[in-house]
């Protein structure tokens, strides 16, 4: 009988829990952070991050944003179902509009609880200082560690200082680097290599399955040569005509190059107009012109970063 009334409870537990994290986001109901006023950079809606955590993050954005018109932007949800993580980002960025509008400094991190996805997604105006391998550096030293430990806001706090450290070319104030956020830092630095060698053959499984699941997201973002009809077509502008509003859509033209025969093309794209969400976080949804709140810039992406599953 107890046994049977343990179960049931298991039971329940188990679908309230699965229940409280079954948002699932798109790229149009994430709460835009910037409608609660101009000084906020993170996007928190099921609560993965500490109030702590969020706080340290606004204000490593607003000092790096002060310092270097950089705008970074940090996204924590837990689910997107079975969407892919780099579209995802990419399409959030655009949507957003991160960064200024003809500098193109923004950066968004996204990260997301289920699927255990994060991509650093760089405007082209911040490629150049916040390359690739940084960005793949940060994430693989900076973050993934705190991630596999279950401390997620550290890791985010963590990765973003390592940005604002990239960005600046410099140290962090003090003042950051005392906050409780990141006093961890370097914690996991010496102790990575060893685990990594105890976990044996599980290690080279779980290894093998992520290379495979990295080639697969590298893939995807390649386009089909009309020329040589090999999937080696990467974007290399994204130039947005018309934003999309409430009232109608928008459309811009993406530039392609085969990187086999070097062709180059374009293609014209439309977006669908933007929805009032009912989503939960504070009534926060996008508004195109910043009527209420703030806003971004007006920034965009050519899919410049790094991601992964940690
Ligand atoms: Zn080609």
């Amino acid at each position: 009988m107890h046994s049977k009334m343990r179960k049931i409870v298991l039971f329940v537990a188990l679908l309230f829990g699965s229940l409280a994290y079954a948002a699932e986001y798109t790229p149009s109901t994430v709460p835009d952070p910037k409608k609660a006023g101009q000084e906020f950079y993170v996007s928190n809606p099921d609560n993965i991050l500490s109030a702590e955590d969020v706080s340290f993050l606004n204000r490593c954005a607003q000092d790096l944003e002060k310092q270097t018109k950089v705008e970074l932007c940090v996204v924590a949800i837990g689910s997107i179902g079975e969407a892919d993580a780099f579209d995802f980002s990419y399409e959030l960025f655009q949507r957003w509009g991160i960064g200024g509008k003809n500098k193109n400094t923004g950066v968004l991190i996204l990260f997301v609880l289920d699927s255990h996805d994060l991509q650093i997604r760089t405007g082209t105006g911040i490629e150049g200082v916040l390359t690739d391998a940084k960005c793949s550096k940060t994430m693989h030293e900076d973050m993934f560690p705190s991630f596999r430990a279950g401390n997620y806001g550290e890791g985010l706090c963590l990765g973003a200082l390592r940005i604002y450290e990239i960005c600046t070319d410099g140290e962090a104030p003090e003042e950051l680097l005392n906050m409780k956020s990141v006093t961890n830092r370097g914690k996991y630095a010496s102790s990575n290599d060893e685990e990594d060698k105890a976990l044996g053959m599980v290690g080279m499984v779980v290894g093998g399955m992520a290379v495979l699941f990295f080639l697969i997201a590298i893939w995807k973002p390649r386009a089909k040569c009309p020329n040589c009809k090999k999937r080696k077509g990467k974007m290399i502008k994204d130039e947005i005509i018309e934003r999309a509003t409430y009232s109608h859509g928008g459309n811009g033209i993406r530039y392609y190059k085969c990187k086999k025969c070097g062709h180059e093309w374009s293609k014209p794209y439309t977006t669908s107009k933007l929805t009032h969400s009912s989503s939960s976080g504070g009534g926060s949804s996008w508004s195109g012109g910043g009527h209420s709140g703030g806003s971004w810039g007006g920034g965009s992406t050519s899919g410049g970063g790094a991601g992964g599953r940690w």
